[in-house]
């Protein structure tokens, strides 16, 4: 049996995706910036798709601006809020420890050039409060940015309480909502978010193509220079079939929010109810407050790439959830984030399940999980060291 369990890292693109671009590397391939008919056409499919997309999050389409990815959506968005602060002397930004790198990253770009950010705990259930956000607030902020939902670990943070807290102070409000999109009901009005951004290839859309959007008034700040596509806010030819993509896949995505979330979160339970009677293991964030598909876990005396490595030979395609996958040993800032020590945080395993995920592909993965961390154990001295007393458990 293969299973693919990666679906955080990214999806399949969906069939309804697929069939949306194909015109548009075909026959549909007029500039949208030609004056022409088949530039029109072009033009036309664009802001068509901007159209749907903006209904799937309850804004209007001239919020929406189309960009090559989550990461250079998250980079606009913060780096757009700071260029506004700045203008009023507002240079603190509040945001997370266990953001994605597109967002940390750039945080400590902007540091280097006089930001000063503070990074807020995350608990051990991986949720920020939104009364620690609010604490946090000083006469200076400009900027609070906090995933709707973490890539790693699943957990998702109290975005609406966070949002009507920086609209009462007069902060902007980022969110990282490339897990969300496409997963949970969003709402960007209800909740106040003023800067959000989404990945198609996180939603069973492409690769390659994301979108920000940032509500009306809220001046945007070009990262990339050149020509005035979309209204001066980021030039580039715009991607037409991929746009296309990803405008399908999202629809498609919400319309079937409800049913696929249900499906899935009843599997993910019984993958982790399963899979915690593996002795000395532990759930990586709150049970319930978590993303439909997402299982993270933790497993004591073993390595997670070694875990990796024997799935992968099962058949089982998983993900560590930690950094070691780009060739550093340093275990993951989100696992360390919510107090795993790093012993245990090397010992990592992330399950992302979607909706083509079937029940015995769940029995699968309980099964050859369980007998793979068993193997291991067998093998590792960390583990004898545990067993005999040597070395106490942390988990
Ligand atoms: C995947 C991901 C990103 C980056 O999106 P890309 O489209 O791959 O650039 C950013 N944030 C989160 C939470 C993600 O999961």
């Amino acid at each position: 049996m293969q299973v693919y369990a990666d679906n955080a890292a990214t999806t399949k693109m969906s069939r309804a995706a697929i069939e949306a671009m194909l015109p548009y590397l075909d026959e549909i391939y007029g500039n949208p910036s030609s004056l022409h008919t088949p530039g029109q056409r072009a033009k036309n499919a664009l802001e068509e798709a901007r159209e749907r997309i903006a209904s799937c999050l309850g804004c209007e389409p001239r919020e929406i601006t189309f960009t090559a990815g989550g990461s250079e959506a998250d980079n606009q968005a913060l780096i757009s809020a700071a260029h506004l602060g700045a203008r009023h002397s507002k240079k603190h930004i509040i945001s997370t420890a266990f953001e994605h790198h597109a967002v940390l990253h750039t945080l400590k770009k902007l540091e280097k050039v006089g930001f000063e950010v503070t990074y807020l705990d995350v608990h051990s259930d991986g949720i920020v409060r939104a009364a620690e956000v609010e604490a946090a607030l000083r006469p200076d902020t400009c900027l609070v940015s906090v995933m709707y939902a973490n890539n790693e670990i699943g957990t998702i943070q109290p975005i609406e309480a966070i949002g009507q807290i920086c609209r009462q102070h007069g902060v902007l409000f980022h969110s990282d909502a490339v897990q969300a999109a496409g997963h949970l009901v969003l709402d960007v009005k209800a909740d106040n978010i003023d800067l959000l951004a989404l990945s198609a290839h996180k939603f069973h859309g492409p690769k390659g193509v994301g979108a920000l959007y940032a509500k009306r008034g809220l001046a945007l700040s070009s990262i990339i220079e050149g020509g005035a596509q979309e209204r001066g806010k980021r030039a580039g030819t715009e991607n037409i079939p991929a746009i296309m993509g990803m405008a399908a896949a999202l629809e498609e995505a919400c319309a079937n929010i409800q049913t696929h979330s249900s499906q899935t979160a009843a599997q993910r339970d019984k993958l982790i109810a399963g899979l915690q009677k593996i002795p000395h293991c532990a759930l990586n964030g709150d049970p319930h407050k978590r993303l439909p598909g997402n299982v993270s876990f933790c497993f004591e005396g073993i390595e997670g790439e070694s875990l990796l490595l024997l799935l992968d030979d099962q058949g089982v395609y998983a993900s560590s959830g930690s950094a070691c996958t780009s060739g550093s040993l340093d275990p993951s800032h989100v696992l360390l984030a919510i107090g795993r020590p790093h012993e245990v945080a090397h010992g990592s395993l992330r399950l992302t399940i979607d909706a083509a995920t079937t029940d015995a592909e769940v029995d699968y993965m309980i099964k050859t999980v369980t007998e793979v961390v068993e193997r291991l154990r067998s093998m590792s001295p960390v583990w004898r060291d545990l067993q005999n007393g040597k070395r106490q458990y942390v988990l």
